[in-house]
């Protein structure tokens, strides 16, 4: 059962019943689009209304951050823990190479995907990588992109141009790349490959991620000016005294 929290939709279920579905689409090359969905992102989503028909289109939108997850469990859903992209890649990438399901690492500056795919080989031995590519080129690019994704025959694209690049990008080209699931996964690969540091567990646990990341990057104080202003639209949502987005759900 899919929830709606401010215009989107967000689907609680955990990484091990994610994979499993997005294995499914991998294997019948469904062409499915699949979003982390972000906090961030649903806010951004309440001016941009076409980016918010690509988030309500998408097979799936997993809970990516703490917050949609508490509004998530106060309107009933039995979620346990968000659904991170590195956590998701993980799991697929475990999964998938006991199978002949392939991964194309498309994003990140030169050599981030190199990076990741290179790690993801050597702790899941089996797997297959399709393909890397840097997130950095101009969109006339992006046609042939799709094409060299095509021809590589991959199962899973993994797009990590940052959001909302990677979620406009996936729905226009995911189907002319012939995955059978396209996932935006973020900064993941700069993780995964050790480029980025990752929060200390305890920082993690206590929910409080976004605080780390601002004490590293203190440039990212823009971007996390949507957390507070996510909790005062929640909060005019709750005493119903904001007008509902028109739901795009299919
Ligand atoms: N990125 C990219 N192409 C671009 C812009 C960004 O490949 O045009 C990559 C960037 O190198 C980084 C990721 O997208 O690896 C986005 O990271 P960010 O921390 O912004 O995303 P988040 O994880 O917060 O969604």
């Amino acid at each position: 059962m899919s929830l709606e929290i401010l215009g989107c939709r967000l689907d609680p279920i955990d990484a091990d019943e994610a994979t499993e579905r997005i294995l499914g689409f991998m294997r019948e090359r469904t062409g499915a689009q699949i979003v982390t969905l972000g906090t961030e992102m649903v806010v951004y989503a309440q001016r941009d209304e076409a980016f918010r028909r690509i988030v309500n289109a998408c097979a799936l939108s997993l809970c990516d951050t703490v917050g949609l997850l508490l509004v998530a469990r106060r309107r009933g859903a039995q979620l346990a823990e968000r659904v991170t992209g590195v956590e998701l890649i993980e799991h697929l990438a475990r999964r998938a190479a006991g199978e002949e399901l392939s991964v194309y690492l498309l994003g990140g500056a030169e050599g981030a995907a190199a990076d990741a795919a290179a790690v993801l080989e050597a702790r899941f031995p089996g797997l297959r990588i399709a393909g890397v590519r840097n997130g950095y080129f101009a969109p006339e690019e992006s046609a042939q992109i799709a094409a060299e994704i095509r021809a590589s025959g991959a199962a899973l694209l993994l797009a990590g141009l940052g959001s909302p690049r990677q979620e406009r990008w996936l729905a226009e080209f995911l189907a002319a790349t012939g995955a059978g699931a396209g996932i935006g996964v973020g900064g993941s690969f700069d993780v995964i490959g050790g480029r980025a540091e990752r929060a200390p567990v305890i920082w993690r646990r206590l929910g409080v991620e976004w605080l780390y990341r601002l004490v590293k990057e203190p440039q990212r104080w823009r971007r996390q000016l949507a957390l507070p202003y996510f909790v005062w639209l929640i909060a005019l949502d709750t005493l119903g005294l904001r007008p509902k987005k028109e739901r795009t759900v299919s």
